[in-house]
């Protein structure tokens, strides 16, 4: 009899068997309000109707379309559809399954492009469980620990921490891109670095977004040194901090955007997306892959798409995010042990921090566990696992929005009395 690996995971207790809206239901008939959307994936809640229509109609025509052997429609009707949302000059992309891989393949394109084989990533940063992409991952040991070595030539930066450090945002910048300036002028020469990558707000490294000035500084010190600059929207995109991309913030734009997790509502599916003129400088083989742009996917990526835009799911996220920030620090008040309430849109968080200001990660688990008990399915991140997350689908009503805060609000006092 063959069993689960026992070094899998699982965040809650619950077996699932159906899942409609923002709610998921367990085989014994119990109701979860989800607000983990599978990690930040399911944007249009769980099997929404056109997602469902659109998927089944290209079951029912063709399901693997090899992309590196035969072209299909529901792939190129993506990629014009995409156009669309694309920061503009981007456009040229492709298709992978994972956040990971669209990673690696991001390394791969950067290196090709530059000639140069550096990567800058900031502390904190989570890209992937793959190997090239677990070398740009510093959100926690746990992802890193006994697996080495890593891929050489990453080099990793502060990330602009205001809260853990005490600061105001403005000097949070302004260390980051002091310790940046200085990483280029003696561990990563510009001249060999290809690219810095940085997430529009860190992920599981612990909610925390980057400041406009930030991301612009990045984009500056790119322009200065004729480094790429590739941003991971893999969980930030698609409308979950209420813009479209999370980037959008702020002035910067990107060279390279990576985009995974939301694009599909659950069908795996990545993408990678560049000027043209930069996917020129690699060749035509250089990248690929068995599964990638897979029909069903596509399919499902486009009418994700369209139910994005019809539903104005991007000006729910602002709408419902600002709901539950406020919400979140109206709970926080009534808890010293909950330290930071902060985030962008549907990507929300509650930091947990003892009375020294060091992080309390048995008071964040004690409230995750009595949320989830409760029947309230959340996330931790953080490297101390401190920070409880909130990413609910972002169709996620103010009737919904308040449900949660009640809950929360109950397994916080649960947990800390
Ligand atoms: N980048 C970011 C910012 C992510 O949040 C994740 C997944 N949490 C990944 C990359 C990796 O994506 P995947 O798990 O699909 O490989």
């Amino acid at each position: 009899m063959a069993t689960l690996s026992p070094l899998l995971k699982q965040a809650t207790p619950v077996l699932a068997e159906r899942g409609e809206g923002v709610y998921l239901y367990d085989t014994a008939g119990n109701r979860h309000l989800d607000f983990t959307a599978g990690i930040g994936v399911t944007n249009t809640g769980h099997c929404h109707p056109r997602v469902v229509e659109a998927a089944q109609k290209q079951v029912a025509t063709l399901i693997h379309g090899q992309y590196t052997t035969v072209m299909h429609e529901p792939l190129l009707r993506l990629v014009d559809a995409l156009g669309e949302v694309l920061p503009d000059g981007l456009d040229s992309l492709f298709f992978l399954n994972s956040g990971s891989e669209a990673v690696e393949a991001s390394i791969r394109l950067a290196r090709h492009a530059t000639g140069r084989q550096n990567i800058v990533v900031f502390h904190g940063s989570f890209h992937g469980r793959t190997m090239g992409a677990a070398a740009l991952t510093t959100a926690g040991t746990k992802f890193r620990a006994g697996i080495g070595p890593l891929m050489p030539g990453v080099a990793v930066a502060p990330f602009p921490q205001a809260y853990r450090y005490g600061w105001s945002e403005d000097e949070a910048v302004r260390f980051a891109l002091r310790e940046l300036d200085y990483l280029l002028a003696t561990v990563s020469p510009a001249s060999d670095t290809a690219a810095f990558m940085v997430e529009p707000v860190l992920g599981e490294g612990g909610y925390i977004p980057a400041p406009p000035a930030f991301l612009e500084g990045l984009r500056e010190r790119a322009d200065r040194h004729g480094i790429l600059l590739i941003v991971d929207e893999v969980q930030t995109g698609f409308g979950r901090t209420g813009r479209f991309w999370g980037h959008e913030h702020s002035a910067a734009r990107p060279d390279v955007l990576i985009t995974a997790k939301g694009l599909a509502s659950g069908f795996p599916l990545s993408a990678i997306a560049a000027p043209a003129a930069l996917m020129e400088q690699a060749w035509p083989g250089s990248q690929g892959g068995t599964y990638g742009g897979n029909a069903v996917s596509c399919a499902a990526a486009l009418a994700t798409l369209r139910v994005v835009q019809d539903e104005d799911l991007v000006g729910n996220s602002e709408r419902q995010g600002a709901r539950l920030g406020d919400g979140l620090r109206k709970v926080a008040a009534d808890h010293p042990v909950i330290g930071d309430v902060r985030g962008l849109g549907l990507m929300q968080a509650s930091e947990f921090t003892g009375a020294d200001g060091e992080p309390d990660a048995a008071a964040a688990q004690r409230a995750h566990k009595a949320a989830t008990e409760r029947g309230l399915l959340l996330l931790t991140c953080g490297a101390y696992g401190n920070v409880v997350r909130m990413i609910p689908p972002l169709i996620v009503t103010a009737e919904q929005v308040d449900e949660a805060l009640g809950l929360w609000s109950a397994a916080v006092a649960d947990a800390v009395g």
